[in-house]
């Protein structure tokens, strides 16, 4: 079985959650199963295995425990990405736009240094407002972003061209169709 087969068959669908015509993939049953679990971390470590990496960030939540098993595997730092009011020391942040209103997120500003080589991690890409934040927040604070890496691709809504626009090449496991 391809690992695409595989862990598609660990992400469970929700239709209408939260709200009418949404399917939530959650990938609280692919990181519950041992195996879909260890395949996706192998698959986002694997174009990275040998060459350097700094650091991790991870966008809160499910960034957070995808990113930290990246990071332990590459022998690199972790950083979280936090909404804004999470990070007890000196921080920066970016503002950004949800379907209502705005929300800013934020990073310890001494969390990455200027030129480290960052790849930034989270579990799907819808319209790439989330992650294109996290990518202006690390090019902010001057870190080389060399990828951006999520486990599920919904294509239909043009995320990754948002972050390849930033200069970040993009990679995906598996796609979904729809919203
Ligand atoms: P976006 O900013 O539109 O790319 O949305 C990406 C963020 O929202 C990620 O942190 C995802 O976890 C979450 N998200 C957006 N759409 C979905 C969906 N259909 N199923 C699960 N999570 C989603």
């Amino acid at each position: 079985m391809s690992f695409q087969t595989d862990l598609r068959a660990s992400i469970r669908s929700i239709p209408d959650y939260p709200k009418p015509g949404i399917v939530f993939h959650d990938i609280t049953t692919l990181l519950g199963d041992a195996r879909a679990f260890r395949r996706a971390i192998d698959e986002l470590v694997q174009p990275w295995a040998g060459t350097k990496i700094d650091k991790v960030a991870g966008i809160e939540a499910r960034g957070f425990i995808l990113g930290g098993a990246v990071a332990h595997q590459l022998s690199a730092g972790f950083v979280p990405i936090r909404k804004k009011g999470k990070l007890p020391h000196a921080t920066v942040s970016v503002a950004y736009s949800l379907e209502y209103g705005v929300d800013e997120m934020e990073m310890h500003s001494d969390a990455v240094r200027a030129g480290e080589r960052v790849i930034l991690i989270d579990d799907l890409i819808a319209t790439g407002g989330t992650a294109a934040a996290a990518v202006r927040l690390l090019q902010q604070i001057g870190a080389d972003v060399v990828a951006a890496c999520f486990v599920i691709d919904l294509p239909d809504l043009g995320g990754a061209k948002k972050i390849e626009a930033l200069g970040v090449p993009v990679r995906t496991l598996i796609g979904f169709d729809g919203h």
